[in-house]
C-alpha cells in the first residue's frame, strides 16, 4: 500500500504546486491584462535604450467600433520628464497606459518611442522598458523577498534590499519576525494598500526601466501618506520617462506637463502654474479640492 501512497502523494504535491502557480499566474495577467490579440510584426525590432521619449500622434482608439474613446491625442513626453494626466472619471486617462503597453493597438495615428512606431517593436522588449506601478499591487501568494525580486529574478540579495530600502519598505519588512521571508498576498500576510503600493515601487526600482507609468489609486489618502507617495514618486520617477495617471491634483504640482482630458480629448496643457494662471477647468479642479482638503481639516 505505501507503494501506491508515494506516487499518489507526489500527485498530490504536483497538483498543489500547480494550482498554486496557476492562481499566481492567472493574477498576474489579472494585474497585466487579458488582452492578448496584439501579435508581433514580422520583421518588429528590439528597443534598447535608456533615454526613451513618447509620442502620441492623431491617436484614435476604441475598445469596440461601437464607441471611440479617444478622439486625436497629440502631446509627446521628452525623455526624463514626467507627463500627468488628470480628468473625470471615463475620461480614457488609463487607456493611454494600456495602448502604451500595448495592449491594444490604435485605431488611427501612432504612438512611437524615440520615433519608432511600436507596432514595430517586439512586444518583450517594449515591455521591458516600462514599469508599472498600478492602482492595486496583486501580490504573490509568496515570500515578500520574492515579490520584490519579481522585477528582477536574477538581482542579488542586496539589490532587493536596497530597492526596499528606496521605497522606504525595508525598515517595515525588518520589523515582521520573518523579515523577508514573511508570507503575503491571500494566504499570507495581508498588506496595507500604501504598503502593497511600496512593493510595486521596490519591484519597479529593481526593474530600472527607462519607462514609468505610475497608476495613482482613486482611494482617498490621509495628506501625510499622500505627502509620502508624492515623494516616492519623485524618486522613483528621477530621469525616467513618467506617465502618471492621476486622480489627486496634489501629488502633481511638481509634473513637468499636464493635461486635462475631457471625453478622449485634451482640454487644457501646461505646468501647474500655467494652468492656475490660465482659470480653465484645471483651476476650477484644484480650488474645488483645496476646499475640499480644507473642509477635512476642519471636519
Ligand atoms: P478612471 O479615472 O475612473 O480610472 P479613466 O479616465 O482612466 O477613468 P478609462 O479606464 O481609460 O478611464 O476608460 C475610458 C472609457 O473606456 C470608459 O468609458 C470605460 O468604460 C471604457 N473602457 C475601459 N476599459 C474597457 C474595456 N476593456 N472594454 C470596453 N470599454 C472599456
Amino acid at each position: 500500500i505505501t507503494q501506491l501512497y508515494a506516487p499518489l502523494n507526489f500527485l498530490g504535491f504536483v497538483y498543489r504546486e500547480i494550482k498554486h502557480s496557476l492562481a499566481d499566474i492567472e493574477r498576474m495577467f489579472g494585474l497585466l491584462s487579458t488582452n492578448q490579440e496584439v501579435d508581433d510584426a514580422p520583421a518588429a525590432q528590439q528597443l534598447d535604450t535608456r533615454q526613451a521619449s513618447i509620442r502620441f500622434a492623431g491617436v484614435e482608439f476604441g475598445y469596440d467600433s461601437k464607441r471611440t474613446i479617444l478622439h486625436g491625442l497629440n502631446f509627446e513626453i521628452p525623455a526624463g520628464s514626467s507627463l500627468a494626466v488628470v480628468g473625470a472619471s471615463g475620461a480614457g486617462k488609463s487607456t493611454l497606459s494600456r495602448l502604451l503597453f500595448r495592449f491594444y493597438d490604435v485605431g488611427r495615428g501612432s504612438i512611437s518611442i524615440n520615433g519608432t512606431d511600436i507596432r514595430q517593436l517586439r512586444q518583450d522588449s517594449l515591455r521591458s522598458h516600462i514599469g508599472i506601478v498600478p492602482q492595486d499591487t496583486v501580490l504573490f501568494n509568496d515570500s515578500i523577498y520574492y515579490n520584490i525580486a519579481y522585477g528582477r529574478p536574477d538581482a542579488s540579495r542586496d539589490e532587493v534590499m536596497e530597492a526596499a530600502r528606496s521605497a522606504h519598505i525595508h525598515d517595515f519588512v525588518m520589523s515582521l519576525p520573518d523579515g523577508y521571508d514573511t508570507q503575503v498576498g491571500e494566504r499570507g500576510l495581508k498588506l496595507s494598500g500604501g504598503e502593497k503600493q511600496r512593493v510595486a515601487i521596490a519591484r519597479t526600482i529593481l526593474k530600472n526601466p527607462p519607462i514609468l507609468i505610475f497608476d495613482e489609486a482613486t482611494s482617498a489618502l490621509d495628506s501625510r501618506t499622500e505627502k509620502a507617495i508624492q515623494q516616492e514618486l519623485a524618486a522613483i520617477s528621477a530621469n525616467r520617462t513618467t506617465l502618471i495617471i492621476a486622480h489627486r491634483l496634489s501629488t502633481i504640482v511638481d509634473a513637468d506637463q499636464i493635461i486635462v482630458m475631457e471625453d478622449g480629448r485634451v482640454l487644457e496643457r501646461g505646468s501647474h502654474r500655467e494652468l492656475i494662471e490660465h482659470g480653465g477647468r484645471y483651476a476650477e479642479m484644484w480650488h474645488l479640492q483645496q476646499e475640499q482638503q480644507a473642509g477635512e481639516l476642519t471636519a
